[in-house]
């Protein structure tokens, strides 16, 4: 079992699989996109596949195939296979955007994932363009149908901003009437690979009172442990509302994770300037019991909080990282 110096078990792996992306999302990345990572940079599959080997017998028994958008990655669905097949795992999910998803459901379901995280940031087909830079609404709309009809999961990410989505919220609260889905609204944090500095007005605080106000038989259900959202129903909704206060950063005492970017660094916490580099420890020739004696030792100095964890290694350039090569 993995566990960091303050007692913390990490068992939740978070991976990256590519930097690129098929959308622009203006909270994650500038227009014209990243630099992005050069191929002999990029982890191959097997060397992905060796890492999740690598701390699934260390403990690691949930893993989440992220971006960049993962299914932009030539083969991505025969890397999330095999990843399905490793033994210790007991849960495998996805964060996508949806545009290319669809096709692969089937295979998703067959390969044993039950959860998918859907980011969909508004219901309006305008404002999802002004967002996103691109036109594809509906190929996101027939996603989520899909994931349903085939009894996936589907939490769906909202990131919530000033004078870009507020008047998504109430829409997004009443999905969760008829279909069975989780949405989530998410504090912007400020990871956009570019110069603009965030205003955080919609944090946890006034997205609640905002929805509270629409909705006052809201209640409090649940926050299972190691979760980052707050949770919450509408009576006789089917589905249910949370609030991530990712940036204000209140669930760092539970945390359970850790990240590995597409070129292989082991990021102890989102808020981290950098870590330790598998891929080139891997490149060296390092053997399973060595790779994991430098996880143990990485894991044992997992910053408190993000607040800690900031102060300790962030630049203020680096504070503009994208949140595509990190990972979400
Ligand atoms: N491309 C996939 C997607 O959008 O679902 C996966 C990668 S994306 C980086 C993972 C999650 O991070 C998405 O739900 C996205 O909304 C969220 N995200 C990206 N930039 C963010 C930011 N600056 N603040 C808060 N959440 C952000
Ligand atoms: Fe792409 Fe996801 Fe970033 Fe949007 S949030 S630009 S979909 S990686």
């Amino acid at each position: 079992m993995l566990t960091d110096k303050f007692g913390r078990n990490i068992n939740y792996l978070r991976l990256a699989i590519v930097d690129r992306c098929n959308l622009r999302c203006t909270y994650c990345m500038p227009e014209k996109g990243l630099s992005w990572i050069k191929q002999n940079e990029l982890m191959t599959d097997e060397e992905m596949l060796r890492i999740c080997s690598v701390f699934t017998e260390m403990g690691v028994d949930k893993i989440r195939i992220t971006g960049g958008e993962p299914f932009v990655r030539k083969n991505s669905i025969k890397l999330i296979q095999k990843i399905s097949e490793l033994e210790e795992l007991t849960d495998l999910s996805i964060t996508t955007n949806g545009l290319l998803t669809e096709q692969y459901i089937p295979q998703l379901k067959k390969y044993g994932i039950k959860s998918v995280n859907l980011s969909l940031d508004t219901l309006d087909r305008d404002r999802f363009f002004k967002i996103t830079r691109r036109n594809s609404f509906d190929k996101v709309m027939k996603t989520l149908d899909r994931l349903l009809q085939y009894d996936i999961k589907v939490k769906i990410n909202t990131v919530v901003m000033e004078g870009e989505n507020t008047e998504d919220i109430i829409p997004l609260v009443m999905l969760t009437k008829d279909l069975p889905v989780d949405v989530r609204f998410i504090e912007e944090m400020p990871f956009n690979g570019g110069e603009t500095d965030i205003s955080l007005k919609w944090n946890f605080t006034q997205i609640y009172s905002h929805i509270k106000d629409h909705f006052p038989e809201i209640q409090k259900t649940d926050d299972p442990k190691s979760s980052t959202s707050y949770n919450y129903k509408i009576p006789d909704f089917e589905g249910s509302v949370g609030i991530i206060a990712a940036y204000t950063r209140s669930f760092c005492g539970d945390c359970n994770r850790i990240r590995i970017t597409p070129s292989g660094i082991l990021r102890t916490c989102l808020y981290e300037g950098t870590g330790i580099n598998l891929k080139h420890e891997i490149r060296m020739g390092k053997t399973d019991e060595e790779l994991k004696n430098i996880i143990i030792s990485s894991i044992h100095k997992k910053p408190k909080d993000g607040w800690e964890a900031e102060k300790l290694s962030l630049t203020a350039s680096q504070i503009h990282q994208s949140m595509a090569t990190i990972g979400g």
